[in-house]
């Protein structure tokens, strides 16, 4: 019998190494909460991964099974489990990042200790993170070649869902395994924990809905329409034109297969669609597919990303740390709309738009001049898809500082930015009420704005905290200095 490990992968269906656990006889599924990896979650994190595994719980549920849920080091939980339960192998999904890969080590080794067999699947993504190199052999670090290659190489098909006989039954599992097992280690069979009995607090965040069924629905909504005029829309916050699968696909509530040839059908089903462009919107969307799977293969060759630039200067950058400022970014309260439409977004639901992000963290690094680590600590314990790999990558590449980066000298203007993509101003007036009834015109002239303020027609908006012109002489010089450039030529 097999205990399968879930992890990033909260899912029934098309789960690789699920399907290869139940191929080998009964199936006890885990869940272990790691105080590791506890002590890096959030508030917002530990609610949607409750909310994910609520669902998780109740796939097993309907088939009569159930989730164990333990608490504690895995390394030790597993083997007891294992044991109490008379498992013989434990299997999971591998998880790429830095961490993940530092307590499996760990996991092996006492399992081995154990004489409990090991078997650990690929299945986060479509392609290995070794698997798609330069042709000298090298991990790629320019997307546009990756994606190339990417986009060209077969996928395998769905992993089966495991028959409901393949798990083993709740009334077992219960017998088995409900109280103390092995040296303290607690287990609750299907009992999920509350945030407070973690150590965190019930956020104040509006989530989407968690799980396999939500994630479903989500997809198939998105394909049917919206995908064929993604390429027009996606930058444009208020059109809601993108998928917000992002938090489904860091949680693992859908598998990146399904995903794909459910693009695939979309991309079949393009040509007989009314918008120009369709073909091409459905392929731009598995571009950012791809941006995904590129980020983790960045993060899986280079762990040191987390804490440190990819890209090396010639001296250090010389951040700036002003708390005020950055408090003030945080609270959404900088008074260029745009920005703080998408800070307060951030905090009222666990979310961004992603033109947004790449607006907000611009205006941190290039505007405040403070270091992308204060940023990516934000979005880290606001974010609900925080996802090292996607989330260090989207900032060191606003910082100038990642892979096939943002270069130096593009700096985003925020206002300009704002009227681009936001136009109507019906992004920036859902977050910032205070500008609510103001000319959208005038929320986009940066002269005219402040105009509109002294003019009382929105007292409570916060004047601008800096001179975007002013900051961005400031920020070229900052960055030729650390490239061993005369700042002045
Ligand atoms: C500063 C910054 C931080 C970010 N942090 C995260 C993060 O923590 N987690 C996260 O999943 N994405 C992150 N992104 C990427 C992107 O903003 C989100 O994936 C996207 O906004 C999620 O919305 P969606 O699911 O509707 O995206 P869609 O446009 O529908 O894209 C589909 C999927 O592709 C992936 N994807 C899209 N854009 C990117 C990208 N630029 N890089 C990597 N994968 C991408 C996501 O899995 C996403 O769900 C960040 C971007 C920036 C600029």
């Amino acid at each position: 019998m097999d205990l399968f490990w879930h992890r990033r992968d909260l899912r029934v269906d098309d789960n690789l190494g699920l399907a290869a656990a139940a191929g080998h006889g009964q199936v006890a599924p885990v869940f272990v909460f790691d105080d590791d990896v506890l002590e890096h979650a959030s508030d917002v994190r530990v609610r949607r991964l409750l909310d994910g595994l609520e669902a998780l719980r109740a796939a097993y549920r309907e088939r009569r099974s159930d989730l164990v849920v333990a608490h504690g080091d895995p390394a030790a939980v597993l083997p007891s489990i294992a044991s109490a339960l008379g498992a013989d192998r434990v299997v999971w999904n591998r998880d790429y990042s830095g961490l993940a890969r530092e307590r499996d080590a760990r996991v092996r080794r006492t399992l081995a200790e154990a004489d409990i067999e090991r078997d650990a699947h690929h299945d986060a993504v479509l392609h290995t993170p070794d698997s798609i190199r330069t042709n000298a052999g090298d991990p790629y670090s320019v997307y546009s070649y990756y994606w190339k290659k990417w986009r060209d190489r077969d996928v395998d098909e769905p992993a089966e869902t495991p028959d409901g006989a393949a798990l083993l039954d709740a009334e077992r599992l219960s017998a088995d395994l409900d109280g103390d097992v092995g040296e303290d280690h607690h287990v609750a069979v299907g009992e999920l924990p509350s945030p407070g009995s973690l150590g965190f607090e019930e956020p104040d965040v509006d989530l989407l809905s968690a799980g396999t069924h939500a994630a479903r629905e989500r997809l198939e909504a998105f394909l049917s329409d919206d995908v064929f005029s993604y390429e027009d829309d996606r930058d444009y916050p208020a059109r809601e034109g993108t998928s917000r699968l992002s938090a489904h696909l860091k949680y693992g509530e859908i598998g990146p297969r399904e995903v794909y040839f459910a693009t695939e059908r979309a991309l079949e089903a393009a040509a007989d669609r009314p918008e120009a462009d369709a073909e091409a919107s459905v392929e731009e969307f598995q571009g950012q597919l791809a941006w995904r799977e590129f980020y983790t293969q960045v993060l899986f060759h280079n762990p040191t990303v987390v804490t440190a630039n990819y890209k090396s200067y010639e001296e250090p950058i010389e951040w700036r740390d002003d708390p005020e400022e950055i408090a003030a970014w945080k609270r959404g309260e900088t008074g260029y709309p745009i920005v703080d439409a998408g800070m307060r977004q951030l905090l009222a639901e666990g979310h961004m738009h992603n033109r947004v992000r790449m607006i907000v963290a611009s205006f941190l690094t290039k505007d405040l001049l403070v270091d992308w680590r204060h940023g990516y600590a934000h979005f880290r314990e606001r974010l609900a898809d925080h996802d090292t790999a996607n989330d260090n990558g989207g900032w060191q590449w606003a910082a100038s500082t990642g892979t096939d980066a943002q270069p130096y000298f593009r700096i985003f203007n925020p206002m300009t930015q704002g009227e681009r993509y936001d136009p109507e101003a019906e992004y920036i007036t859902t977050y910032v009420p205070e500008l609510r009834g103001v000319d959208p015109d005038l929320i986009h002239e940066w002269p005219d704005l402040l105009a509109v303020q002294r003019a009382n027609a929105a007292p409570e908006y916060p004047d601008p905290i800096v001179d975007h012109a002013e900051r961005r002489e400031r920020a070229l010089a900052m960055y030729k200095r650390a490239r061993g450039e005369d700042p002045e030529e």
